[in-house]
């Protein structure tokens, strides 16, 4: 091998970073890595601002899924959620005590006053985006709006401890108490997570103090899916029998916002802002 291999290989194996950094098992994005995420949470971002400006009663669950699964080629990324755990749709919608991971289809109507869901994930270059909106269909009723705008600004909150320094559990103390404000629970059974080239990787980012999870101080590289799900209820949840499809136990509204997000040197970046779209 002469040197000019050598070094093309070197800079190969740099490029594909075949053992990335790792600090506290939490994986630290280059430059490189974070600008191609940059482009997956666009399009994840894309999708969902188009998704929103579109919905209407009588529109099917399935035909923004198929929507989303257009768009998301289009932009020239594949859609994380297909396939995944044999995952059948490239978006989750839910809607009103339908919490999570609902599955798109063609007899689920949307009606004026329903609580909609839509998560979805794009696959680019190698790395994942992650979001999640709830939108109201027509005009909802009074406690089903307070229910989306408490669990937006939960997410906010959230967000708003992110910098280096900060830990995981400070951003489960900022969501939880503006849930608890606004006398809502918190979804225990599901959290938020690390997001890269993996669509789940290490850390679990929880919603809620606790001390069973493992707390995380932040570094600047690190790409964090926040996603915070209040309910009207209780905070139980169940799984329908087509083992997708979460509920709340007491049929109570359900309400979620996720964001992926850059830890940077000075606070955050919300890689999957929709906002100038
Ligand atoms: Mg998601
Ligand atoms: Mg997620």
């Amino acid at each position: 091998m002469n040197l000019l291999s050598q070094l093309l290989s070197r800079s190969e194996h740099e490029g594909r970073r075949l053992r990335p950094n790792r600090v506290q098992g939490v994986e630290i994005k280059t430059e490189a890595e974070i600008a191609i995420m940059r482009q997956a949470a666009r399009i994840v971002a894309t999708v969902l601002k188009e998704i929103a400006d579109r919905v209407e009663p009588g529109m099917t669950t399935a035909d923004l899924d198929a929507y989303a699964e257009r768009r998301i080629r289009e932009m020239g990324a594949t859609p994380s959620f297909k396939g995944y755990h044999g995952f059948p749709s490239s978006i989750c919608a839910c809607t009103n005590d339908e919490v999570v991971h609902g599955i798109p289809r063609q007899r689920k109507v949307i009606r004026a006053g329903d609580v909609l869901k839509v998560d979805t994930g794009a696959y680019y270059n190698g790395f994942h985006g992650d979001s999640c909106i709830t939108l109201a269909v027509g005009k909802l009723a009074t406690k089903a709006q307070m229910l989306m705008e408490t669990a937006e600004a939960a997410l906010y909150a959230g967000i708003s401890q992110v910098k280096p320094g900060n830990t995981l559990l400070d951003i489960a103390g900022a969501i939880e108490d503006v849930a608890k404000a606004g006398g809502y629970s918190i979804v225990e059974d599901y959290v938020g997570h690390g997001v890269g080239r993996n669509l789940h990787e290490p850390p679990s980012v929880f919603n809620f103090r606790t001390r069973e999870l493992p707390n995380v101080t932040l570094r600047a590289g690190m790409t964090l899916a926040i996603e915070p799900i209040l309910n009207a209820g209780g905070k139980h949840t169940r799984t329908l029998s087509d083992r997708w499809t979460v509920v709340t136990l007491d049929r109570s509204l359900s309400a979620q916002f996720e964001h992926t997000v850059l830890v940077t040197e000075t606070g955050y970046e919300i890689l999957t802002d929709r906002t100038g779209l």
